[in-house]
């Protein structure tokens, strides 16, 4: 007899990092900032009326991609937003990626491209990233369905300048290359000027890092018309409302606060820069991290002891255990100059406990 379980859509989830429940943890896990979204934010937030709440939210989102479209000196014909970054993502997978040949993304990546992938059955190929952990151009020279790649990378904070990715870009007028800078803020050299030159790019940012601002949800996607149209067509098929009132007002605020928002992005990194010596000093290896994070190895002590070690202390940071050749690194988000302090002092008597 024939099931109904035979016609499920199965699918592997993507597994976020944990949201521990206690209070008094150091939460270097998700790469969220330490420090809060602008005050603009809170302002904004708070003069949302009630009464708004009653209707709909503006489906086209003018408002938002009008303030992203001013802030990036580019139409609004040229922007999309949505739920976060992975709504964008996701929206686009699904616009874009639909031949028969493979999707082209590194092997060691964000770790939802795969699950989206295999969600829209979209054929798909990793390519492996070299020794030092840095993608290989002549990986991406063939005739593919669509290209996904984040600059920099993550988990390992890599960046290509971008004439990199103009190489790749220009070489594949086949299909659409999307480049995911959930981490361009953090000092490595955007691709948003080629959205201006080749339509087939797309270039996706947001507001859950950079900007402090994950629990809005927040992501944009920047191109040429034609394809910001696309996305949208799919958008309006799937759900119209997807942003809500509150959130398209605290979008606006934050993007038009550009002295807070660079202070701040400057402090995350004299702290990651702090850090970075300090994990040297201590026996950590680890490529060079254009991000708010840290991919980093011990010379001797596992990345599972270090991981559980920590986490009895009250800090977690992320650890993959596939594929292997990362089992031994740790991801560290960078935290205030307290947070990274106290991580240090706690590693420091890890290791010598060891
Ligand atoms: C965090 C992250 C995202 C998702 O961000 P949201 O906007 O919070 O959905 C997308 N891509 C990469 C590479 C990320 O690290």
């Amino acid at each position: 007899m024939s099931s109904w379980k035979e016609s499920v859509r199965r699918v592997t989830p993507y597994t976020p990092g944990e949201q521990p429940k206690l209070s008094r943890v150091i939460k270097l896990n998700t790469n969220e900032n330490p420090y809060p979204p602008s005050p603009r934010v809170a302002e904004a937030i708070a003069s949302v009326s009630m009464d708004s709440l009653r209707k709909y939210p503006d489906p086209g989102c003018a408002d938002l991609i009008s303030a992203i479209a001013d802030y990036h000196s580019v139409d609004s014909s040229n922007v999309f937003v949505g739920v976060g970054s992975d709504d964008v993502l996701a929206m686009s997978f699904l616009t874009f990626f639909n031949s028969d040949k493979p999707v082209l993304f590194p092997d060691i990546t964000y770790s939802f491209y795969d699950v989206w992938a295999d969600l829209f059955r979209i054929p798909y190929v990793q390519k492996p990233l070299d020794a030092d952990f840095k993608i290989k151009s002549s990986d991406y020279t063939s005739p593919c369905g669509g290209i996904v790649i984040p600059n920099p990378n993550a988990p390992t904070g890599v960046a290509e300048p971008v004439s990199f990715f103009e190489n790749i870009v220009a070489a594949h007028p086949e299909c659409v290359v999307i480049i995911d800078e959930a981490y361009v803020d953090f000092g490595s050299q955007s691709c948003l000027d080629l959205t201006r030159k080749y339509d087939n790019v797309l270039v996706v940012r947001t507001y859950s890092k950079s900007r402090a601002m994950a629990g809005n949800r927040i992501g944009y996607a920047i191109g040429s018309a034609e394809l910001i149209k696309y996305l949208s067509d799919c958008k309006f098929s799937f759900n119209s409302y997807t942003m809500d009132t509150i959130t398209l007002a605290a979008g606006v605020a934050s993007i038009q606060d550009d002295d807070y928002f660079k202070a701040r992005v400057a402090d995350v990194i004299v702290t990651r820069e702090w850090t970075k010596e300090k994990l040297l000093e201590l026996g950590f290896t680890f490529p060079e991290s254009m991000s708010n994070f840290i991919f980093a190895k011990h010379e001797s002590v596992g990345a599972t002891y270090i991981f559980e070690e920590l986490k009895k202390r009250g800090i977690f940071v992320r650890h993959f255990s596939k594929p292997a050749r990362i089992a031994d690194y740790l991801r560290i988000s960078i935290g205030t100059d307290e947070e990274m302090a106290a991580f240090i002092e706690s590693v420091k008597e890890i290791i010598a406990g060891r």
